[in-house]
Order: structure tokens, then sequence, then C-alpha cells
């Protein structure tokens, strides 16, 4: 379907959280929506926006309140939030005036941690659409908890824990809002007001795709018209109908690809461990040496993503123990090292972003979830999707070096590897589909476009209750 030639007046602005799991599936959605003749506008903070750098995909600053370094320099979720939701909702108000100039906003699209940004929108009279960067599985949760259909905290009793649309949750398996919402109020309370006005929006999209989630989703819709658009996933990797889109055009740090496939490079195929805990979490030294020693004894190649900070917590001399085996960098292009040939597995924190892109490129994983929604993204992964395995933690919540390397050969050698890689194929073709022509995602996607450039902006604008 060509779309191109009548969208030209219309204009969404897409508000990303600004940290890199967020923003990439935004930034995504945008060079989709102006691959079809949308203009796409990214409003996010002053210190994100020299990071976003997107061919046909505009970038406009607006403040959070804390210019320099945002979260870190609030150092409080609770302050940063309620700071961004106040200096956020002016500033992007200012912008949206600016563009009355020029090109009118048609729709605000914002991430779901921003329900204010849905006021933002109905006071300029324009679509506003929920944007959730997690699975179906666990927006059905968090979902069913605000309607009062899941009740917290989950005692033993309840175990496991039967949702609709969903296997059945052991303790492991729990986003850990849930399993301990007393430890996380803040996070907990965030999550929950993602659907405090969700019935005012005109659209809510989940970065997901029927085929990956069709229970989950069924779920979910008892509750609200979710539409799935996922993956979002550069283009070369999946459909390649956005020309040149092999990267998401956002790094908050600087990629170092070229020392990492001068490297692979060297190797066979499928012979190489990739491992990453994504841009946030921050694993305890007693997890990091014991991965380190685990990928040492494995006798397996591997490259390693470990922020600076991390570093420490290696054992003495490690870089020499490893010098012919592995090899570690701060920060990679995640998509390209996943798309190479050399790569035989990722062992991953099973962020979500991390899970779609290891699923749309189908390589197999050894999931070490450590907290929130990377808790059931590891059960799907392993349970659901079946294209790895998640080493046992022990008593102390740590998975030892013995266990990592078990599992490291599962997916990597043997019988049941052959397995996983085929259920990692089925799921990459899956992906390919959802996005392609014609695919279910893309349909939805062409829905919303149509659905703006047919619109009275000032007239009839829920979309949400009438779907
Ligand atoms: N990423 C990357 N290079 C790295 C590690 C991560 O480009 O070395 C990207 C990755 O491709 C993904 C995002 O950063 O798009 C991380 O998002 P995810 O949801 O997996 O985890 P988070 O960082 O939010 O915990």
């Amino acid at each position: 379907m060509v779309l191109q030639k009548h969208n030209n007046n219309v204009h969404v602005v897409l508000l990303p959280y600004p940290a890199q799991g967020h923003i990439n599936p935004l930034l995504q959605f945008a060079k989709r929506l102006a691959s079809k003749g949308v203009k796409a506008t990214i409003a996010t903070t002053h210190y994100t926006v020299h990071t976003i750098n997107a061919p046909n995909v505009g970038v406009e600053a607006i403040s959070d309140g804390f210019d320099n370094a945002g979260f870190a320099q609030a150092k409080n979720v609770q302050l940063f939030l309620t700071s961004f939701r106040t200096v956020g909702a002016q500033t992007l108000s200012q912008l949206i005036e600016r563009f009355q100039q020029t090109t009118p906003v048609t729709c605000i699209v914002y991430d779901s941690f921003f329900p204010w940004a849905l006021d933002v929108a109905k006071r300029h009279g324009v679509y506003g659409a929920a944007f959730f960067t997690n699975s179906a599985a666990v927006c059905n949760i968090f979902c069913r908890i605000h309607h009062g259909l899941l009740e917290l905290p989950v005692e033993k009793e309840d175990l496991p824990l039967y949702v609709p649309g969903i296997p059945p949750l052991d303790l492991p398996d729990m986003p850990s809002f849930i399993r301990f919402p007393e430890s996380y109020p803040d996070y907990l309370a965030m999550k929950l007001s993602q659907f405090s006005n969700l019935n005012q929006a005109d659209f809510m999209f989940v970065n997901t795709f029927q085929a990956l989630e069709s229970e989950a989703v069924k779920g979910i819709q008892e509750l609200c018209p979710a539409k799935l658009i996922g993956p979002m996933v550069p283009s070369a990797y999946l459909d390649g109908r956005i020309k040149g889109d092999k990267g998401y055009g956002a790094s908050l740090w600087k990629p170092l690809s070229e020392e990492c496939s001068d490297w692979l490079q060297s190797k066979p195929p499928k012979s190489v461990v990739y491992v990453s805990f994504g841009s946030m979490v921050s694993l305890s030294d007693e997890q990091i040496e014991e991965v380190a020693l685990g990928l040492e004894q494995s006798g397996m190649y591997f490259i390693w993503v470990l922020r600076e900070s991390e570093h420490t917590k290696l054992p003495k001399g490690y870089q020499e123990m490893i010098k012919d085996k592995g090899i570690i960098v701060t920060w990679c292009n995640q998509l390209e090292l996943l798309e190479h040939q050399a790569i035989g597995c990722f062992v991953t924190h099973c962020g979500w972003n991390s899970t779609l892109e290891t699923l749309s490129l189908g390589v197999p994983v050894v999931c070490l979830p450590q907290w929130a929604d990377q808790l059931p993204d590891a059960k799907y992964l392993e349970q659901v999707w079946e294209v790895g395995v998640r080493p046992k933690e022990d008593d102390c919540g740590v998975v030892r070096k013995e266990e990592f390397v078990r599992s490291l050969k599962v997916v990597m050698e043997g019988k049941r590897s052959e397995e996983i890689r085929r259920n990692a194929s089925k799921w990459m073709k899956l992906a390919r589909e959802a996005v392609s022509e014609g695919g279910s995602s893309d349909k939805n996607i062409n829905e919303f476009v149509e659905h703006l450039s047919g619109a009275n902006v000032t007239g009839n604008l829920n979309a949400y209750s009438n779907s």
C-alpha cells in the first residue's frame, strides 16, 4: 500500500522516556511513520537531543528540568518524574505551539511512562497515543493490577499466579515491582500510572507482534484496545523497506563497532558468545565474577559489552587471562553484532528491546534477567518461545559459573541447541512477516496513518472508544 503521497499534512510528535531502551523503539516508530509520508519529530531532553540522528526524522529539545544530565542529575526517581511532568508539559506545549505556525501537529505519540502528555495533546486539540515499550504480557499484568483484577502483594499461597493469557507465573518469573512491591514504590507507581488516563487516549500501541504474543494480547485486549506495531527494530534487519535503515540512530554512548567487527571477522560461524546486560543494569560483583570465570572456563570465544564502571568487578588479571578468547568493549552496535555470522548465542539481561532484537535476528539466548520486566521476558524466551535457557540461581540469587557454563553448552552445542536454533529461525521469520507489507503490525501502522490523514483535528478524537 502506497501511503506516501497522501500524508504530507500529518505531523506526529513522538516523546520517548530519555533512556536508550525507550528512545530506540520510539525513534524507530518515527522512522516507520516517516517512510509512510508522515512528518515525524522526536521531542527529547536537552542532554539526549544530540545523540539522535535519523534521516527524515526531526529532533527538537524539550526540558525535564535537569538539562545537564537528567536522571543522573536528579538522582531520585520521584523528583525526576515530577520535574519532567511540570517542566516537560510546559516545554512540550511550547513546541506544539511553535509548530502551529509552520507544520501543525496532528498527534503526540508519548511514552506510556508520561501519561501527562495526553493532557498536553488534549489541550491542543490533537490526538494522543500511548506507546508501551514493553511486552503485551507485561502490559496485561500491570493493567490488571490497575483495574483491581490482580491484588498486591502476591502471597505465597497465591502461587503460581494465573493471569489470563499468560502462563502460570512463579516467583522467579514475576516483575520485581510485583514480587517486592514495597521495595520499588516509585517504579511501581510509575508502571501503574501508565494506565491512569489510558481510557482517554486515542490509540494504544505496544512494541510487539501478533504471532509472538497472541495469547497475552487477548488478555490485554479484554481491557483496552492495544494495537501491536512491533518489532521496532531497524528495517534492514527485517523487511528492508526503509532505505539505509541499519541502526537506530540513537546512541547515548559512542559505538565501537569497527573494533568488534574486525575481531569477529576472524572467527568461525556461530562460534562466539555475545554478552551484554543492556544500558542500565549493574550486576553484583559476585555475579560479574561468576560470568567472567564461566566464560573463561567454557573455552568459547566471547565478546562482552561491559560498561566502564563495571570493569573493576572483573577478577584480577582477567584481560590477560582471556586474551586469545575474549574481547571486552564498553559499547557496541548490538544489532550489527547479532547479525554477524560468527555469533552463536546472546547472553542477555532480557531487556525488551534486546529480546525483540534477538528474536528478529534469530539468535538463541542464555537468560540472566536482573530485575523488573526482564524476569517475565526471560520466562517467555525460555518456556514460551523456546529460544534459549535460563540458568538457575543459587540460594543467594547468584548464577554460579558451573550452571552458567552448562547453559552455554546447551545453547551452543548438541541436540537441544539444534531445536533451539530452529525455533529462533521460526520467530525471525514471523517477526519479518509482521512488519513486511501486509503483515499484522504493518496493517496497524497503516490504519493509524490513514486515521490521522482523514483527521479533522478539532473534531471527534476518541478513536480509542470507537475501536
Ligand atoms: N544496545 C546497544 N549496544 C550495546 C548494548 C545495548 O546498541 O552494547 C542497545 C540494544 O540494541 C537495545 C538497547 O540498547 O536496543 C537496550 O535496550 P533493552 O531494552 O534491551 O535494555 P535496557 O538498556 O533498557 O535495560
